[in-house]
């Protein structure tokens, strides 16, 4: 069994770091502050409370 792959991620707000389980570890990640309909993402909430898109690209 594969262990989930995980990934730390900036907050675009304040910068701090959260790690992200990514779908596989080769793919790149791109925090945005609002979100777009395409592509797979995952929503994210950093320490401090802010809440984030993350892109796999
Ligand atoms: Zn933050």
């Amino acid at each position: 069994m594969q262990r989930p792959v995980t990934e730390e991620i900036e907050c675009p707000h304040c910068r701090e770091r959260t790690n992200v389980v990514v779908p596989h570890d080769d793919v790149e990640l791109k925090p945005s502050r609002s979100v777009a309909a395409f592509g797979d993402y995952t929503t994210v909430t950093c320490p401090n409370g802010h809440e984030y898109w993350v892109y796999f690209c």
